[in-house]
């Protein structure tokens, strides 16, 4: 009844209902009106208390709040990107523009530097909008009401922390991502970073990419300067307790005698006791390029997210699905589109192997259902696995075509009666062209390949 009556009540009105006013509301902070946003949330959340929108309504007219987000860069389908989520913190209304611009830098500087330049297509970034009652981070005995309760840490020189919790809470707020945030907070110093949240102090879009580092690649501090208190060095990606080269988790590279990596004592902010793989410069230190072992480190985490193909057709059937496609003189054609890093293109090989002459049965078992092509929803510890060996040349085998994507076109008059599986694989080379040798020289999962299988029918003539 109750119910009822607001519904007669908007007609007669001629107002919006509960869930066209919260979409405009959004639509406010995405035009950047963010005063114009809060209003309408608080009208609306006064207005429709009892409601899904009007309870959305109510946290976002909160003086410390998420009012809504935006695309700052869109590279492609977020189900197959590193969707990177930017916030700002301690910003007040009337200063979220500063934030606005500061957010559009960002992918910018992320290209300049040159591993992730070449891999820039491979990320999404999107600008969340938060408003601080404050701007003030909490410390010394002051406590301020801003979005993600920023304060100063115990750290040598007052590094700045945020609550890890209220960052999640904003994530949740978004129809897709990664689990990977940079804050901004408007008045710290310094940064930190780790599971998936990088934090810094003021501006600093290189001190944001150091903090990256940390918190998508789970990569180390390669500074030996002490910061504040670590207890005894752990051995990680690109630091390591231990001095002997042939445990070093960078061996491969010291074996393949990889220019400048070795045994350099200084690392984790620690003199003695920890060691890192070059003498200096790394990003990881606070120098402008990630070292060879932490460009490798970070090309695998990216394909641990990422399939390198990005797109198919026909949608290619899993592998207890015996569906075929009949090949009619009308042909066939196969289309994969991988992704597109900005320095080399992909490695594309096709196969169309006779049934019974296929490696280990049929290769690509479990991904060649539709739902698990997304290395994301595999979950996270899973990993893809490596490819059986082919021991038959390819059919065809080149790199993408300029416009991205690769096709194979099979005709009625080229092949014999009988069942064919055609495979498409598409494998990253990693060496970008100029380079000497592959930035990836160990890959034991396999996450630089990935493949796409149909069955075709050739009938009888
Ligand atoms: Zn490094």
């Amino acid at each position: 009844m109750h119910t009822i009556l607001i519904f007669v009540a908007l007609i007669l009105a001629g107002a919006d209902t509960p869930d066209e006013a919260l979409a405009k509301a959004q639509g406010k902070a995405r035009k950047l009106q963010f005063k114009a946003a809060q209003v309408a949330y608080t009208r609306l959340a006064r207005a429709h208390p009892d409601t899904a929108a009007g309870r959305i309504a109510a946290k976002r007219s909160q003086p410390s709040a998420f009012l809504g987000w935006d695309w700052v860069l869109y590279n492609g389908d977020p189900a197959n990107r590193i969707d990177v989520v930017l916030m700002g913190e301690g910003y007040q209304v009337g200063e979220m523009k500063g934030f606005v611009k500061l957010a559009e830098d960002v992918p910018g500087f992320f290209a300049r530097n040159r591993l992730l330049g070449a891999y820039s297509t491979y990320f999404n970034f999107l600008r969340t909008d938060l408003v601080s009652a404050d701007n003030g981070v909490d410390g010394f005995g002051r406590d301020y009401d801003t979005a993600l309760n920023g304060r100063t840490l115990s750290t040598n020189a007052g590094h700045v922390g945020i609550d890890t919790k209220a960052a999640w809470d904003v994530l949740r707020e978004l129809p897709e991502h990664d689990g990977q945030a940079i804050v901004f907070v408007r008045n710290g110093i310094l940064g930190t970073g780790g599971g998936g949240i990088a934090t810094i102090g003021g501006k600093s879009i290189k001190t944001a990419v150091h903090e990256f580092g940390h918190s998508f690649g789970g990569l180390s501090d390669e500074y030996a300067t002490e910061t504040h208190k670590r207890g005894a060095p752990r051995r990680g990606k690109n630091v390591t307790n231990d001095g002997d080269p042939k445990k070093a988790p960078w061996a491969h590279f010291i074996e393949a005698k990889v220019r400048g990596v070795g045994m350099y004592e200084g690392a984790s902010g620690q003199v003695r006791g920890a060691w890192k793989p070059t003498s200096g410069g790394c990003v990881m230190q606070s120098g402008e390029f990630f070292c060879p072992v932490c460009t490798e480190a970070l090309i695998l985490r990216m394909y641990s997210v990422l399939d390198p193909i990005d797109a198919s057709s026909p949608p290619a059937l899993s592998r207890q699905s015996s569906e075929e496609l009949l090949l009619t003189k009308d042909g066939l054609e196969f289309m994969v589109q991988p992704l597109r890093p900005t320095t080399h293109r992909l490695d594309v090989n096709w196969y169309v192997l006779p049934e019974g002459n296929t490696p280990l049965g049929v290769p690509n078992p479990d991904r060649a259902s539709a739902r698990r092509y997304n290395r994301k929803h595999a979950g996270r510890t899973r990993k893809p696995g490596r490819l059986p060996l082919m021991k038959t040349k390819p059919w065809i085998a080149h790199r993408s075509a300029r416009t991205g994507s690769s096709t194979l076109k099979l005709k009625l008059s080229k092949l014999d009666p009988g069942r064919y599986r055609v495979i498409c694989r598409v494998k990253d080379s990693t060496q970008p062209r100029g380079e000497r040798r592959p930035l990836v020289i160990k890959d034991l999962d396999g996450l630089l390949e990935s493949e796409r299988a149909w069955w075709v029918r050739v009938p009888e003539k």
